[in-house]
């Protein structure tokens, strides 16, 4: 039997995209039964009906599960910057890591607008930190073509869930990527669903072959929703690592006695940059404790 990915879900409708085909879809009565909720993300065996519709029969295992937004097989979570207008913002950068570190996502840069930078050098500046702790990351012009294909190579193949604030440029790089898309220019986010007056609903874009994008608003948001103040430096790779130094295993990384993380910080051993983001996000994370 066919197998397809269910881009879209709504009113108890699957679409399953085949190739070029999508095809709208209900899902066996078995599924309900089962208590088993198709997602979008979701990898299924269908049976054809017609040339555009069918039933989803089976979900192939999943690799991953998002909650918000409810989404299956994620690769990787792309976080998109403009390094000018607006001008690149670090502390949402680390803010979003925050989040895809949480689920264990690779998160993957990518900066946008390098035309309007006077120092090419200035993008790899921005991206040297992310680089040392690991993170992959990009730089790509659509105005000059530059860093077209670097970005290309990143999302071949996988299905990314895309976040960046409204007019970075998400929009004019998919249909440089996708010219097929036809996106108009700050179009994205109503076809992503950002839009104030579309109900909200998860749609994957195919951008070609086998490669897919998604919308991850979540990423963007600006709570961390309920973590607990010690989980915020597992989700700082650099702090994490040197936070096995401190002396003592509940070590916040404030500055306690024998704190190596703010050592660390002191020595240039981390971004101080980065050491302030979390300084401040573990505050804000207090505060929510104790007003829950
Ligand atoms: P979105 O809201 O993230 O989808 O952003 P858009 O793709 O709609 O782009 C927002 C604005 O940035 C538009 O005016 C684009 O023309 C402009 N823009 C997009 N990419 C580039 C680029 O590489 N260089 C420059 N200079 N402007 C760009
Ligand atoms: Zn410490």
């Amino acid at each position: 039997m066919p197998e397809g990915l269910i881009t879209k879900a709504i009113a108890g409708f699957y679409y399953v995209q085949d190739g070029d085909v999508v095809r709208q879809c209900r899902a066996r009565g078995v599924f309900k039964k089962q208590g088993i909720n198709p997602l979008v993300g979701d990898r299924v065996v269908y049976t054809a009906i017609g040339g555009q519709e069918g039933v989803v029969e089976e979900l192939l295992p999943r690799k991953n599960e998002l909650v918000r937004p409810p989404l299956a097989n994620i690769d990787q979570c792309v976080l998109t910057f403009s390094v000018k207008e607006p001008d690149f913002n670090p502390k949402l950068l680390d803010r979003m890591l925050v989040q895809v570190e949480r689920e264990s996502l690779p998160a993957v840069i990518v900066l946008t607008k390098v035309d309007l930078l006077a120092d090419k050098e200035q993008a790899e500046r921005f991206l040297h930190p992310y680089r040392d702790m690991g993170y992959q990351g990009a730089w790509v012009s659509t105005k000059s073509g530059a860093g077209v294909e670097q970005v290309r190579a990143l999302l071949s193949g996988k299905l990314s869930g895309l976040s960046g604030n409204s007019g970075v440029g998400k929009s004019t790089l998919l249909n440089t990527l996708s010219p097929g898309l036809n996106l108009s220019i700050g179009e994205i986010s109503q076809k992503l669903g950002r839009g104030k007056h579309t109900t909200r609903h998860s749609e994957i874009f195919r951008i070609f072959e086998d490669t897919f994008v998604i919308d991850t608003p979540g990423f963007a948001t600006l709570e961390f929703a309920g973590m607990e103040p010690p989980i915020l430096a597992q989700c700082f790779r650099d702090i994490w690592d040197l936070s096995h130094d401190c002396k003592y295993r509940s070590c916040l990384h404030e500055g306690e006695d024998g704190c190596a993380v703010r050592a660390g910080a002191e020595a240039g051993k981390m971004s101080p940059n980065r050491y302030a983001h979390y300084l401040e996000f573990l505050g804000e994370l207090k505060e929510a404790k104790e007003r829950r």
